[in-house]
């Protein structure tokens, strides 16, 4: 054997392994078992599922047992960067993404990054006009301050439905489901 054949050998076999590791995927729980862990605006790990890059955000929603889904928001303008890094911009489309709970599991979910329902300079819950999104006059849901974002971007689980239609959201849960390794 000549060493070239030995040295193309070695990167191929490491390259096969790399190819070969499987994928983390998250656990596929109902919105009705994961909200019981959500009370009290934890903190969340998010990962992307597509890239790995990872960001924190904040659980907003002040009555979460009777929501739809999670209303959250990045910590810190960093996170905020991390977000625009993936979408390249602001965006209403849904990414697969992994939930790190307060309990440590890792969950299926999936996610936008179009930042609606609220005002930034404003206090959280207050009547407000101009809240972002179009959504005109009404309660202000940003919690997060000083975050850079007006407003929040919703996190579904699977189960979990759109506060406007009550329903699912079809692209959404699709999401979910690759997130999780479910075949529909
Ligand atoms: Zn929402």
């Amino acid at each position: 054997m000549n060493k070239y054949f030995i040295i193309f050998s070695f990167w191929f076999f490491i390259l096969l392994v790399i190819s070969m590791s499987p994928k983390k995927h998250g656990l596929y729980i109902h919105w009705d078992i994961v909200k019981q862990s959500l009370i009290n605006h934890p903190e969340l790990t998010i990962i992307d599922f597509k890239t790995g890059i990872s960001w924190n955000v904040i659980v907003g929603n002040e009555n979460i047992l009777g929501s739809f889904h999670a209303d959250v928001e990045p910590k810190t303008i960093d996170d905020l960067k991390k977000t625009i890094e993936i979408w390249g911009n602001y965006s209403w489309t849904p990414r697969s993404v992994l939930v790190n709970m307060p309990d440590g599991e890792l969950v299926a979910a999936s996610i936008h990054n179009m930042p609606h329902a609220g005002v930034e300079g404003e206090p959280y819950l207050k009547i407000v006009n101009k809240r972002t999104g179009g959504y005109g006059t009404g309660i202000n849901r940003d919690y997060v301050k000083n975050n850079g974002m007006s407003g929040h971007v919703c996190l579904h689980f699977y189960g979990s439905k759109s506060h406007k239609t009550k329903k699912e959201d079809i692209k959404h849960q699709d999401k979910i489901r690759i997130a999780a390794n479910i075949s529909n």
